[in-house]
């Protein structure tokens, strides 16, 4: 079900709020950065994002073609989204961390479907050969 949500950083310093329906997919993957934060996203539109506060303590970090711009607390380390542009995912957009994600009860977290990717390969549309540390 589609509906909004905040999230946080850990020191809260970092606030947003989404409009996203958790139930059409989350995923993990096994590229260099991904897997070392084992971050768990959901892709959402940049229209349906809003930064609510942190602009200030928002560090970013790119690498590669630097298409992706990685972002995390400068005070607690916390990476609660990062932003990129891609017309296959409908031009700008936010990965937004899900572990970020405020008032969600941990049967709902338990339940929500995750899409392993092989980023690793630079092949999002499959699965990587061994997931379970994703
Ligand atoms: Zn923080």
């Amino acid at each position: 079900m589609r509906r909004t949500y905040t999230g946080s950083c850990h020191c809260g310093a970092v606030r947003f709020e989404a409009d996203l329906d958790l139930e059409l997919g989350t995923s993990r993957c096994n590229c260099s950065i991904c897997v070392r934060g084992r971050f768990w996203k959901a892709i959402v539109p940049d229209e349906d994002f809003r930064l609510l506060g942190g602009e200030d303590a928002l560090s970013e970090y790119r690498f590669g073609s630097g298409a992706i711009r990685h972002r995390f607390c400068s005070r607690c380390g916390v990476k609660p989204f990062g932003r990129g542009e891609m017309p296959e995912l409908g031009g700008v957009f936010h990965a937004v961390n899900v572990a970020c994600l405020e008032g969600i009860d941990p049967r709902e977290l338990d339940a929500l479907a995750v899409e392993p990717q092989d980023g690793r390969e630079d092949r999002q549309d499959r699965a990587p050969a061994f997931t379970s540390y994703l």
